[in-house]
Order: C-alpha cells, then sequence, then structure tokens
C-alpha cells in the first residue's frame, strides 16, 4: 500500500519562512521525517509526497528516500487544489487503495492494523476518528454501531445541537473509486467537500475509532503540547505496542441517571459531578471506555438510531465539562422474549451482555489494553462480575442501582465509592 503525504502547507502560524509546515522541527526533528518512521515501522516502503509550498525543500531534503529506506515519488502542484484536488493530481500512481496522511499531524499510529481494518471492511474509504475535548468548535462525524459514517456535521454547530463526539484526525484510507468523487477540476477538500457528498449519494465510509495520538500541530501552542506529549511519553503510552490500563464505565447510573429506560436525547441527564470526575481521566491519558447493556433495542422500546441519538446527547453533556469518552460499546441483545414490538434477530444469549465480559474482551482486543491494570466503575454486581471475569477490577458506586443486583450475583466489588468521583479518586491512585 502507498502512502500519500500532503505536504503544501505553509506554516505561517507556526512562523515558518524558509520551509514548508512538514518541515517544522518537533522536539528537534522535522515532522515529515517523524511520519516517515511511523510508516516504516508499520512496513510502509513507498511514499508520494504532494508539494507545493517551498517544494524544493522537501526534494532536497528526502530526495528518493534511499537515505531513509523507502521509496518516494514527489509531485509538485502548480496552484494549491485542497486536500482533495491535490490526490486528484495524482491519481496515476494511486491505482490500489491508499493511506493519506496530512503534513501536519503528530501521530504515532500502527498503520498496517488500521490498513487490515479497511481491508476487512472494505468501502470507499475508512477515516482514522477520536473524540476531543471541543467538539462543538470541530467538525464531526456521525457513525452507526457497525462504524459506517451516515453524516458529516460541519462547523459552525447550533447553539444547543445534539453533537457526537467523533473527529476525523486527517489520517486515512481510500479506495481509488474515492478520487472518483473529487470535483474534476479546481481545489477542493476531503473532509469539507468529497466525504459529505460520497455519504450523501450512499456510498461506504468506515469510521476507525482509535486511542493512538493524532494530533494537528499547525500552531504555536499545539506545537508546544505535541512536543510535551512526547516529552512525556503520552504519545508512546497510547500507541499500540503499548499495552494499556483502562477505565470501563458503565452508562446508566453511573455517568447519568438511571431511569428505567433512557429513549431520547432529553432523558439523558448527567449525574452531579460525572463530566468533572471524566474529565480528571481524560487529563491522566487513561483511556475511558463505556461499556454499556441497551436491552431496549431488543425489546423494542428504542431504535438503533434513537439509540446513536442518546449516545450523541451523552457527548454532549460531558463535553459540556471538556469531558469524553475515547470508546463506547453497547449490546443491544435481550435473551427472553415476550415483549410487543420486540426485535427477534437481537433476541439472543449474546456474549456481550453483562454480567458476561465480551465487551470489556472487544475492547481490549480493539486497543490493546491491559485488562490486570484495568479498572470497572458500575453501579450493578453485573459490571463487577463482568470485569472480574475479564481480568479487571470494579468499583460499585452506591448511585443508580447502588448493587440492587447483589442477591443474583456472588461476587465482591474490589472497591466500594459513593459516586462516580470517589470511585475516580480510588482508581486514579491506585493507577498512579
Ligand atoms: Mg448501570
Ligand atoms: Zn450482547
Amino acid at each position: 500500500m502507498k502512502v500519500v503525504i500532503l505536504n503544501g502547507g505553509k506554516g505561517t502560524r507556526l512562523g515558518l519562512s524558509d520551509r514548508p509546515k512538514p518541515m517544522v522541527p518537533v522536539a528537534g526533528r522535522p515532522l515529515l521525517e517523524r511520519l516517515l518512521d511511523v510508516g516504516k515501522a508499520s512496513g510502509f516502503e513507498d511514499y508520494v509526497f504532494l508539494n507545493g509550498h517551498l517544494a524544493e525543500v522537501i526534494e532536497a531534503h528526502f530526495g528518493d528516500g534511499a537515505g531513509y529506506g523507502v521509496r518516494i515519488r514527489h509531485v509538485r502542484e502548480a496552484a494549491p487544489l485542497g486536500t482533495a484536488g491535490a490526490i486528484r493530481e495524482a491519481r496515476a500512481l494511486l491505482t490500489e487503495p491508499f493511506l493519506v496522511i496530512y503534513g501536519d499531524i503528530l501521530i504515532d499510529v500502527d498503520l498496517a492494523h488500521f490498513a487490515a481494518f479497511h481491508r476487512a471492511r472494505g468501502g470507499i474509504g475508512t477515516l482514522f476518528v477520536h473524540p476531543n475535548d471541543h467538539p462543538q468548535d470541530s467538525d464531526l462525524v456521525e457513525a452507526d454501531e457497525t462504524g459506517r459514517i451516515r453524516r458529516f456535521l460541519s462547523k459552525p454547530h447550533a447553539a444547543g445541537a445534539v453533537l457526537p463526539n467523533l473527529v476525523s484526525a486527517a489520517l486515512y484510507v481510500l479506495d481509488p473509486a474515492a478520487i472518483g468523487h473529487v470535483p474534476p477540476q479546481g481545489a477542493s477538500d476531503w473532509g469539507h467537500d468529497v466525504f459529505p457528498a460520497i455519504v450523501a449519494a450512499g456510498g461506504v465510509l468506515h469510521a476507525y475509532r482509535s486511542l493512538e495520538y493524532a494530533k494537528d500541530i499547525g500552531t504555536p501552542d499545539r506545537l508546544a503540547r505535541g512536543e510535551a506529549d512526547l516529552a512525556s511519553g503520552r504519545v508512546e503510552r497510547l500507541s499500540r505496542r503499548q499495552p494499556k490500563p483502562a477505565v470501563f464505565l458503565d452508562r446508566d447510573g453511573v455517568l447519568n441517571a438511571e431511569i428505567n429506560g433512557v429513549h431520547r436525547p432529553d432523558d439523558l441527564v448527567l449525574l452531579d459531578g460525572a463530566g468533572a470526575a471524566l474529565r480528571r481521566i481524560n487529563r491522566s491519558g487513561i483511556p475511558a471506555i463505556c461499556v454499556t447493556n441497551q436491552p431496549d433495542v431488543a425489546k423494542g422500546l428504542v431504535s438503533p438510531e434513537a439509540l446513536r441519538q442518546v449516545f450523541a446527547a451523552l457527548d454532549t453533556a460531558l463535553a459540556r465539562d471538556g469531558a469524553y469518552l475515547d470508546d463506547l460499546y453497547h449490546c443491544p441483545h435481550h435473551p427472553e422474549r415476550g415483549w410487543p414490538g420486540e426485535v427477534a434477530a437481537l433476541k439472543v444469549d449474546c456474549e456481550c451482555r453483562k454480567p458476561k465480559p465480551g465487551m470489556l474482551l472487544a475492547a481490549a482486543r480493539d486497543h490493546n489494553l491491559d485488562l490486570a491494570r484495568s479498572w470497572m466503575i458500575g453501579d450493578r454486581y453485573a459490571d463487577v462480575v463482568a470485569a472480574q471475569a475479564a481480568g479487571a477490577r470494579a468499583v460499585l458506586v452506591r448511585t443508580g442501582h447502588g448493587g440492587s443486583d447483589r442477591d443474583r450475583h456472588d461476587s465482591t466489588p474490589d472497591h466500594v465509592a459513593d459516586n462516580l468521583a470517589e470511585a475516580v479518586d480510588y482508581v486514579l491512585r491506585t493507577l498512579a
């Protein structure tokens, strides 16, 4: 698979005058050299550099790539054509699925794993996505439970809008068919123009949700943060190479009020202090992953689309406190029949419904988690049993059900806390 790196950025906001943005030193090394390191570590040897502003600096620095142990083809764009227009001009070189990396992001991503995900799912393209702490000022992606992208929500967003917290990191795997959706002339951009057109036309794009580090460094502040994250080891700790602990969170009764059926965005009410507690997990650099049973989908009481809006409402409420979930797994199944509008296909004895550990095990596989160092925070013994069955430890909180299912499960939580804030205090202390 070829790797296309978009090198046209000027770096004006970084104050660069003698070199283009991808050549900005990041902790002493040009960003573009770091991107090649990441590609090489994933086994990629063929690169297409789409150069523009000060192209000669990049061409002179890297040559044909032999000095870096790779092959580099340089393409110069005569006029700025945007991220999609630039790739359209290089289409003769792109006859197989290819990776696209914007030359202003600092990443430590297992690109081979990303590419394999795309190959397994198929479709026109796969976008690397993650949440951030300011979704209200970001272009957002809405994906369904299969990971298929359903909608692009471009900023500015209306005040009070319900917003899923999923942001494209400017890292894609694209099928050559994607280029067929780029307007034949002039400048265009993947995120603003082409991807929304693909989805509107019924084309299949997938979201690849990852914990790995991928942040743009296009302003002095962001560059400083990227350098600090390299120095503190945060970039390395979030890589797929590193087995890492996570904090798993039940949803109802832990993050939001347990009201026996959260079916509409308005039903979702955060518990006092939950957003601030989650923000502390986020700041610690430990992934926060929600694992929630949603049997009302199987019972026909809430549709998958409505549930997606409820999850977006959760994201929106958390974002008001600067907090986010790194990932979310839900079990839509239920084992017993007998509801009038039930969905027969989901009325199964699955492996994901807590107290079974399936959602935690899936998260561990997807993100290379170290379950023995991970914690679950839940309001039921079913949460405790699921965590311990996965090899993790569990805090039972006294909010929500507060352990009301104790009689049905033979287990002891590793800790009991009054609420999420106290549970997070305890968990972060043990992980420090
Ligand atoms: Mg609960
Ligand atoms: Zn299930």
